[in-house]
């Protein structure tokens, strides 16, 4: 069984966004417990899809 832990997904134009390992639902900050299923979160993991879009927008941007 999986360690329950927020996935830190980062938005362009949103900001940040938590995702619940267990239940998939998101909420603006980290909570010490999903607010949706009540498990305990143990740490926080990003995701680096979002790094990937960033590269990809700044490359048909053509900035830097
Ligand atoms: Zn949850």
């Amino acid at each position: 069984m999986k360690k329950p832990h927020w996935i830190e997904k980062e938005h362009l134009f949103a900001g940040k966004e938590y995702v619940c390992s267990c239940c998939g639902a998101s909420f603006d900050e980290p909570w010490e417990e999903c607010p949706a299923c009540g498990v305990k979160m143990k740490k926080i993991k990003y995701d680096p899809v979002y790094v990937d879009e960033a590269e990809m927008l700044d490359i048909l941007l053509g900035d830097e």
